[in-house]
C-alpha cells in the first residue's frame, strides 16, 4: 500500500476547530500514516503564533528569572484548543512541567520547539495515533546541520515499529545533546525529512493556500495556479521569494524523488500543486511555469581587456566578496566583463566602497560600474529550452511596456532567464511578462 507522510502547517493547526479538519483530512486516507505538526499559528492577522509567544518567554526569562506572564498566554491557547476539541487529554500537567523546564533549561531553541510538541501531542490524542519525539530521531551535527546519517537509521527504524505516529516539527537534538531548531518554518524541513527516512510515495504539505501561482498575486490578479511543478523549477522560483515551502524542504525528498503535493487545508478539494522530481516530470502545455522576483539588487560591473585570458579573475573577485563574508546571487559575464549581482542589503554602511577598493586593488580593472535599485525577474519553465523565441518575446514583452533591461541571465540549464531591470520598472516587468506567457491568445 502507499505510504503519505503529511504535514500540517500553523494556520492549519491554529486552534481547536482547524486541528479537527486536519485530523479529518489525515483520516480520511489510510495512506497518511505519519503526521507532522506545526505550532498553532495564527488565528486572525492580528494573532501572534504561539512560536513567537515562546520567544516572548525566552526573553522574559532573560530579564526575570520565569515566563509566568508570557507563558500565561501560551497555556490559554492550549487549554482553550483541548477545549474546543473536546478532548479527554489532561494537558495542565504537560504545560506545568513545560512551563518548569522553559525556566530550568534556559535555551531558546528548546523554548521555541515546545509549540510543535505540545500541538503534537494533542493531535496525536485526538487521532489516537503513537506520538514519536523528534528528539529521539531528528539530529543535528557540530557544525548545526542536519545529520542525516545518524537521523535517517534511526527515523526508519523507530516509525517502522509505529504502525502510525504523530511527530513534532522544527526541532532534533543537536550535537550537544540540547534541543536544537531548524530556521523559522522548519517544520517543511522536519516533514520532508520523516518522507525520505521512511521512503513515501507523496510528501503532502498542508498550508493556507490551494498551491503556488505562476506569478505575484499582489502584482497580477488572479493569476493562474500551477498545478505541476518540477524540483528545479520550485527551485528557481523560491529561491526568488515564492515562499509557500520553507526554500530548503525540497533537498531531502528530492534526493529520494519523493513527490511534493501542497494542499489547502481549507479547500481540500482544490488540486493544489503537485511537485515532481524531473524523472517524474514531463512538460506541460504553457512554455513558462511562473514569474518571481526580488527588488532591491545592486550590480557591480568590471570591465578589463583580456580578461578571459588572465586566469584567477573571477576567482579573485570572488576572493573580495568571501573575505567581507558577502554572497552573489549571479554573476553573469562576457568575454572581458563580469558583473556581480549582490543583494543590496549586504552593501550598507560603508560595505559597498570598501568593496569597491579591494576590487580595484585586487584585479586592476580597467573600468568598474555600480548600478543600485535593481529588481531581479526570473521567467522560469522547462518549456523554455523547447521553444524558440521565448526570449524574444519576453524581451519584446518589456520592450513594448517601455522596462529597460539593465542585465541579462540565462541559466545554462536554460530552465530560466533572468533580468535586471529598475526597481521603479519591478511590477511592470512582471506585468508584461505574466500578459505575454499567460494571457495572449
Ligand atoms: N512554528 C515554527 C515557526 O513559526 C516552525 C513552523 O511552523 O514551521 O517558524
Amino acid at each position: 500500500m502507499s505510504m503519505t507522510v503529511c504535514k500540517f502547517g500553523g494556520t492549519s493547526l491554529a486552534d481547536g476547530n482547524n486541528i479537527r479538519r486536519a485530523a479529518d483530512i489525515v483520516l480520511a486516507d489510510p495512506a497518511r500514516r505519519f503526521a507532522v505538526v506545526s505550532a498553532p499559528g495564527k488565528r486572525f492577522s492580528e494573532d501572534v503564533k504561539v512560536t513567537d509567544l515562546l520567544y516572548a518567554c525566552d526573553k522574559e526569562c532573560a530579564a526575570t528569572g520565569g515566563c509566568g506572564e508570557a507563558f500565561a498566554r501560551i497555556r490559554r491557547r492550549f487549554l482553550s484548543i483541548v477545549d474546543e476539541l473536546g478532548l479527554h487529554f489532561d494537558i495542565g500537567p504537560i504545560l506545568d512541567k513545560t512551563q518548569e523546564e522553559i525556566e530550568r533549561n534556559r535555551n531558546a531553541d528548546f523554548t521555541a520547539s515546545r509549540g510543535e510538541y505540545l500541538n503534537a501531542r494533542i493531535m496525536a490524542a485526538l487521532l489516537g495515533w503513537e506520538f514519536v519525539d523528534a528528539k529521539d530521531i531528528i539530529f543535528f551535527n557540530e557544525k548545526g546541520a542536519f545529520d542525516e546519517k545518524k537521523s535517517y537509521p534511526l527515523i526508519e527504524e523507530r516509525l517502522s515499529r509505529a504502525k502510525r505516529a504523530v511527530v513534532p516539527g522544527f526541532y532534533g537534538t543537536g550535537a550537544d545533546g540540547r534541543i536544537k531548531t531548524f530556521s523559522r518554518g522548519g517544520s517543511d524541513i522536519s516533514g520532508s525529512i520523516v518522507a525520505r527516512a521512511v521512503n513515501a510515495d507523496l510528501y503532502e504539505n498542508w498550508t493556507d493556500v490551494s498551491g503556488f501561482l505562476a506569478c505575484d498575486p499582489r502584482i497580477v490578479k488572479s493569476p493562474e495556479k500551477i498545478e505541476v511543478i518540477s524540483f528545479k523549477e520550485l527551485r528557481e522560483l523560491s529561491y526568488m521569494g515564492a515562499n509557500v515551502l520553507h526554500a530548503e524542504a525540497i533537498f531531502p525528498v528530492r534526493k529520494g524523488d519523493i513527490p511534493i503535493k501542497i494542499k489547502n487545508t481549507f479547500r481540500p478539494e482544490d488540486a493544489g500543486t503537485l511537485i515532481l522530481p524531473s524523472k517524474k516530470y514531463t512538460p506541460h502545455g504553457n512554455i513558462v511555469t511562473g514569474i518571481a522576483g526580488k527588488k532591491d539588487f545592486t550590480v557591480i560591473f568590471l570591465e578589463k581587456s583580456l580578461m578571459n585570458s588572465e586566469i584567477g579573475f573571477a576567482r579573485r573577485a570572488l576572493s573580495v566578496l568571501e573575505k567581507e563574508k558577502i554572497n552573489f546571487e549571479h554573476m553573469p559575464s562576457g568575454i572581458d566583463t563580469l558583473s556581480l549581482v549582490i543583494e543590496s542589503r549586504y552593501l550598507q554602511d560603508g560595505v559597498l566602497d570598501r568593496l569597491i577598493e579591494e576590487m580595484k586593488e585586487a584585479l586592476a580593472p580597467d573600468y568598474i560600474r555600480v548600478s543600485e535599485n535593481i529588481a531581479l525577474v526570473a521567467t522560469v519553465g522547462h518549456g523554455m529550452a523547447q521553444n524558440i523565441g521565448t526570449s524574444a518575446r519576453l524581451f519584446n514583452a518589456l520592450s513594448e511596456a517601455g522596462v529597460n533591461v539593465r542585465m541579462i541571465d540565462q541559466g545554462s540549464s536554460e530552465l530560466n532567464i533572468i533580468v535586471g531591470i529598475d526597481n521603479a520598472d519591478y511590477e511592470k516587468g512582471v506585468r508584461a511578462i505574466y500578459h505575454e506567457f499567460f494571457e495572449k491568445n
